[in-house]
């Protein structure tokens, strides 16, 4: 582009001393047509300069020029990464004890299809399973991992957190975020694991069905609060609920994920006031 800018200015320029002696109109002509070029070629370079900052932004990532601290200003749609006042992942403490309330689950066997996105290892589900809080029903989408946790109970994080990301008919999203810590293996993970593709895969296994419900503890007390997607675009009014009890995975489980994703969880966000409520079960 710059070369073909400079070639016909040097043109111009070549008939503009050549015509020294010509009219004044024909002079005047050139030198107008000078000027249209001049400012075409600062536009084209303005233009040229900002496509290139467009392709050198950096994607969202756990570390890097990407990371969580930056995800705000990496795309006008990422804002709310930024300002946003009910950003999750968040410590839980201080929870106040909520009005009667349970998740009642309804999982239903789905084939085992894992992707491997780039930011997590997630298991999409077929359509039919669902939760129920409250009254209000929510289908499950897929489940997806962070390693360590990215909520924190009292300060404590965990080796693993899963999530069951769910949404009703309103397109209201609400998760289930389940802590996984070191100890017995875990069958159905092992299925997940061994099926893992790689990067920008997904793997669909027809003949391995798997069901979520073996991934959930046996007590369901959770605690709950409006938070938000914890990774871009961070979107808000997403109804959270952690279960208080972990499941247990192997040190090699943990080891296994963690050769694949050191760390992909964002770092908690302020509370900003908001209410904590636990449910007992
Ligand atoms: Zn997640």
């Amino acid at each position: 582009m710059s070369k073909i800018c400079f070639w016909m200015l040097y043109f111009l320029e070549s008939i503009d001393i050549s015509i020294m002696n010509i009219s004044v109109s024909i002079k005047n002509l050139v030198f107008r047509n000078f000027l249209f070029i001049v400012t075409s070629c600062i536009g084209m370079a303005v233009f040229s300069t900002q496509v290139l900052a467009e392709d050198k932004t950096p994607h969202w990532s756990y570390g890097g020029a990407g990371n969580p601290t930056q995800w705000g200003q990496l795309n006008s749609e990422f804002s709310l990464c930024e300002l946003g006042r009910d950003q999750s992942p968040i410590n839980i403490n201080d929870a106040v004890k909520g009005s009667p309330a349970n998740i009642e689950f309804n999982y239903k066997p789905t084939p085992l299809s894992v992707v491997n996105n780039g930011n997590t290892i997630q298991v999409n589900y077929q359509p039919g399973s669902t939760i129920k809080i409250n009254g209000e029903e929510y289908e499950l989408l897929q489940f997806h991992f962070h390693t360590p946790s990215e909520h924190t109970i009292n300060g404590k994080a965990s080796a693993l957190e899963m999530h069951l990301v769910h949404r009703n008919a309103k397109k209201q999203l609400a998760v289930v975020g389940i802590m996984m810590e070191k100890g017995a293996a875990n069958q159905l993970i092992e299925q997940i694991w061994q099926h893992i593709p790689t990067v920008g895969k997904t793997n669909i296994v027809k003949s391995s069905m798997i069901n979520a419900a073996n991934l959930l503890p046996n007590n369901k007390t959770f605690f709950s609060y409006s938070g938000s997607l914890t990774t871009p675009p961070c979107s808000e009014s997403v109804k959270w609920n952690v279960l208080t009890k972990p499941i247990q995975v192997s040190e090699e489980q943990i080891e296994a994920f963690q050769s694949l994703y050191q760390v992909n969880a964002r770092p908690v966000q302020p509370v900003n006031g908001r209410r904590i409520e636990f449910h007992e079960q």
